[in-house]
């Protein structure tokens, strides 16, 4: 996601830090309703492919605020763990 790295900055510019939380706040939340219906077959794939981009882009500013390398690192450390769960007897 570094490439969108002056998407990110021109929108944290223009609407500032708290309308980020809360976009991320609102897509996650459309996202969760989308799912909700895809399992009731009232949305298709195509639904719930729009709220996983909106939500991509979500986590790609907020990850950009806070910081990705620290996200990336995050990321390994639970991979790392959830490698060691699957690896359980
Ligand atoms: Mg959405």
């Amino acid at each position: 996601m570094d490439n969108y790295q002056d998407i990110y900055r021109a929108t944290l510019k223009k609407w500032g830090t708290e309308a980020q939380y809360d976009q991320a706040i609102e897509e996650c939340a459309e996202l969760i309703a989308a799912l909700k219906h895809f399992k009731r077959d009232k949305v298709g794939a195509a639904e719930i492919i729009s709220e996983l981009a909106d939500v991509t882009l979500m986590i790609g500013q907020l990850s950009w605020m806070f910081g990705q390398d620290k996200v990336d690192a995050a990321v390994v450390e639970k991979l790392e763990k959830l490698k060691g769960l699957l690896e359980a007897p």
